[in-house]
């Protein structure tokens, strides 16, 4: 896991992407923030984070990427998740600060797609730094640093699928019976920033359907996978629908294509399929790459001139952990 030299130490880190499979909105707090109750699921899409630590005069935080579309995506600078988060740990276990950090991110999960991304990289950061430099602090203290930074981030560090209460930090673990598998699409050019969605909820005058967490929740922990998916829902989709009348489009589409169901991440715009079969899962994908009406709403020939479809797809699974440091080979 770990790499040492003279004065310099390396570690990686994989930190998966998360989906709600239930999102659902109680009120809204006197300090702004919004009391939620959501089911977490953690889904094997990642991203990779090697941290190769030197010591040096100063505390800095340096990052290479080689994805050109997620460097024009993040902050590569003090301000990206990542680095919040190492100052963060530095700071609160009065490590010596005479560390140079520099961070190589293999970045997958698409960015402001609401399937905290950013969030799991600043949990996988705690908990890589926190090996590398053996400070020991538990997964609740590592879980209390992560929310000072993020709602998401306490359950990224935990991982796999648990209910969140607050504003998404108080976990309740749910054991599931079944795993499920999706189909994730993300419109290339559609992003929402949280707030926004948040602001869109407070205007909106339709009607908006509650999801069920106990049927979702008691669905997956006895493998009865028609009460969960029962369950599901999203308080935001109406109104980024209205927003984004596409987006309703792309669900149809993925409900005809064969999907069991079909939901929007988080304040979006990131839909869920809920698919039988990981084949079901190519077929969707394939079906949607052929389809011309999708490429023309998303502007095709104007995406593909980058050399990207319009439409972002992967498939994915549940998987039951967090972030993980990998094993890596020592250096004499
Ligand atoms: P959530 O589901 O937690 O609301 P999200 O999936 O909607 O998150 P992220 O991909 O986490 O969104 O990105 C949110 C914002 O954070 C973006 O504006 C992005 O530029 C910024 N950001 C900072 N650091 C990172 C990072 N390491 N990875 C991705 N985005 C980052």
């Amino acid at each position: 896991m770990l790499r040492t030299g003279n004065n310099m130490k390396s570690i990686s880190v994989r930190c998966p992407a998360k989906i709600n499979l239930t999102f659902d909105i109680l009120n809204r707090r006197a300090d702004g923030y919004h009391d939620i109750e959501t089911l977490f699921q953690s889904i094997s899409l990642e991203d990779e984070i090697t941290f190769t630590a030197m010591e040096a005069d100063e505390f800095s935080v340096e990052f290479t990427c080689s994805n050109p579309y997620a460097r024009r995506s993040m902050p590569m600078d003090s301000s990206n998740l990542i680095a919040r988060a190492a100052n963060a740990l530095f700071l609160h276990t009065g490590l010596s600060r005479n560390w140079k950090i520099e961070v190589d991110i293999q970045k997958t999960i698409p960015i402001a797609a609401g399937l905290a991304g950013g969030s799991s990289d600043a949990a996988g950061t705690l908990i890589a730094l926190n090996d590398l430099f053996d400070t020991r602090l538990g997964v609740e203290e590592l879980c209390k640093l992560g929310v000072s930074i993020g709602a998401d981030i306490p359950f990224c560090v935990a991982g796999g699928t648990r209910i969140g209460r607050g504003i998404g930090e108080v976990l309740t673990e749910v054991k599931p019976a079944v795993s499920l598998i999706y189909c994730i699409v993300k419109p290339r050019k559609i992003s929402v920033s949280t707030a926004q969605a948040y602001s869109s909820y407070h205007h909106y005058k339709g009607e908006i359907r509650k999801p069920n967490i106990a049927n979702a929740t008691r669905g997956l922990e006895t493998g009865d996978i028609e009460m969960a998916l029962s369950g599901l829902g999203n308080v935001f989709e109406p109104m980024i629908f209205a927003e984004h009348p596409q987006l309703a489009e792309l669900k149809t589409k993925l409900l005809n294509f064969g999907a069991w169901d079909c939901h929007m991440s988080g304040s979006g715009p990131t839909l869920f399929a809920v698919v039988p079969s990981r084949e079901m899962a190519h077929h969707l994908r394939r079906a949607l790459l052929n389809d011309d009406e999708l490429g023309f709403f998303y502007g095709t020939d104007e995406v593909f001139t980058e050399g990207q479809p319009p439409l972002d797809i992967r498939i994915a699974e549940s998987c039951n952990h967090g972030p993980r440091a990998l094993v890596k080979a020592s250096r004499d």
